[in-house]
Formats: C-alpha cells, sequence, structure tokens
C-alpha cells in the first residue's frame, strides 16, 4: 500500500503532463501567462538570434546600444514597453533601435498565447511552442546575417524528439519519414536551383519535417515558397532585393510553418483540390 502510494507519487507529475488537456475555464489565466512569458522569452531570443552566429556568449556581457555601447538599464529592457516609452531610439545617442526587437518580442508573446487554441493539450502545446521558439531566433539570425546556426538546429532536434516520442505525439518512424523527405526535397532544390537557397534551409526543413511529417512538410514547402516569392517581388519593388541576390529563406519557412500549424488540416484539403 506504501510502496504503491509512493510509486503512484513519483510518477504522479510527469504522468499527469502526459494526458494534460487546456481546462476551459482556466483559458484566461493560461493565455495571459503564455503572453507575459512569449514577451521575456521573445527578448531573449533576439539576443540568442543576433549573438549565436557571432560565437558571443548569451549572457554577456548585457544588452547595450549598438551605437554607443552605454549598458542598458533594467527599465530599458522591458519587452515592447520600453521600445515604445523611448520612442525607438537610444536613450544616450538617440540612435534608431531596429524595430525588429519589439517585433520579434510581440509576435513570440502572440504565438506562444495562442497554443491553448490550436494545440490539444499540453504535450502538443509544448512542441508547438518548443519549434515557435526554434523558428524565431531562425527569423532574427536569418534576417541579420543570413545564417542559421547549426548550433540551434543541434540543439532543438533531441528536444523535439524527445517531447514527441514522450507525449506520443508521432512515431519514430513518423518523424524519421518527414524528417528526411524535408531535408531531402530541400536539398534537391538546392542543387537544382545551383545556390538559390542557403544549407541552413536545408538543415531546417529536415528538423521542421520531424515535426509535420510527410503530410505537413509538403504543404509547408509550398506555403513557404509561395511567400518568398510574394516577398521577393515586393522586395524588389520597394528596392529591399535586388535581382539575382540571396535573400533570407528561413522567415518564410518559418511563416509556412506556422500557417501549417494553425490551419494545415483546412489547407490540406484545400491544397490537394488542385491535384485530384
Ligand atoms: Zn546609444
Amino acid at each position: 500500500m506504501v510502496f504503491k502510494l509512493i510509486e503512484k507519487r513519483m510518477r504522479f507529475p510527469f504522468e499527469r503532463l502526459k494526458i494534460f488537456r487546456w481546462d476551459d475555464r482556466k483559458m484566461t489565466i493560461i493565455t495571459i501567462y503564455l503572453f507575459c512569458s512569449g514577451l521575456v522569452l521573445g527578448s531573449f531570443f533576439n539576443v540568442v538570434g543576433l549573438r549565436l552566429p557571432l560565437g558571443k556568449s548569451l549572457i554577456y556581457p548585457s544588452s547595450s546600444c549598438p551605437s554607443c555601447s552605454s549598458r542598458l538599464k533594467v527599465i530599458e529592457l522591458i519587452p515592447v514597453i520600453s521600445y515604445i516609452w523611448q520612442k525607438g531610439s537610444c536613450r544616450v545617442c538617440k540612435y534608431k533601435v531596429s524595430a525588429l526587437y519589439p517585433t520579434i518580442e510581440l509576435s513570440t508573446a502572440v504565438l506562444f498565447s495562442i497554443a491553448p487554441f490550436i494545440t490539444n493539450g499540453f504535450g502538443e502545446g509544448l512542441l508547438y511552442i518548443t519549434l515557435s521558439s526554434l523558428l524565431i531566433m531562425v527569423i532574427v539570425s536569418d534576417l541579420s546575417y543570413m545564417v542559421i546556426p547549426n548550433s540551434l538546429l543541434l540543439f532543438f532536434l533531441p528536444i523535439l524528439i524527445l517531447e514527441q516520442w514522450y507525449f506520443s505525439l508521432a512515431s519514430f518512424s513518423h518523424m524519421a519519414i518527414g524528417g528526411i523527405l524535408g531535408y531531402l526535397v530541400l536539398l534537391a532544390i538546392l542543387l537544382l536551383s545551383r545556390g538559390g537557397m542557403g544549407g541552413g534551409d536545408v538543415k531546417l526543413f529536415g528538423v521542421i519535417g520531424l515535426v509535420l511529417g510527410i503530410k505537413g512538410v509538403f504543404l509547408s514547402l509550398f506555403l513557404a515558397v509561395l511567400f518568398g516569392a510574394c516577398g521577393a517581388v515586393i522586395g524588389m519593388i520597394i528596392g529591399r532585393v535586388q535581382k539575382g541576390k540571396p535573400f533570407p529563406f528561413g522567415p518564410y519557412i518559418a511563416f509556412g510553418t506556422f500557417i501549417v500549424y494553425m490551419k494545415g488540416d483546412q489547407l490540406f484539403s484545400w491544397y490537394m483540390g488542385f491535384f485530384i
């Protein structure tokens, strides 16, 4: 009896998590919590995306102004609010701070807070939040340096596999087929286009395929190419993209993946409608 109780206690938190479903009565508090966590983590994702490709430490030194190097005070580090309060410029030298920072913070907050509405339980939600975190950092890094760091992908790969396995979200064969297919299709595009895409995009798609599976990976590729083409045309019109010059594709892959996550099933029937 005592032994059984101990065993039950030991397994309790983990087993509970496995079957945890979002509680409708607590939806407001969960959403607010996720929104605030997203704001704070989004701020950290900015740091990772900007420092990791340069091989800089993620912790030291603390954030400073890129122009005058003055250290940011605690009051200047409040996500989104500090940016609005200081009208998007440095307190000391009035250097215009990139709008990318608050945009990333707010996007992370929104993406995190919708987790309970687009997933069925804690396991699925955690997987979605993990993948979103990776994609946000990919966006920052790719937009800033046109690089998707290997270390970032290697860090998230085992976490995404473990989460899917632990919460029984996908079998190993499902993950492997999706991952390999995502990787190979992008590799083929890379080889055929002779460098129209970066090696980082290929590896990123392998990781995404592992989560989205066969169905999702093709749909997200279709959307990424569609968004990428629109982005390139708009970029050329406003003079931000030059013809024949590479532009970051990672953000479009991320957009495609988010949309598949949110509206995957409906979109898939629509997409297949063209072929059947
Ligand atoms: Zn400054």
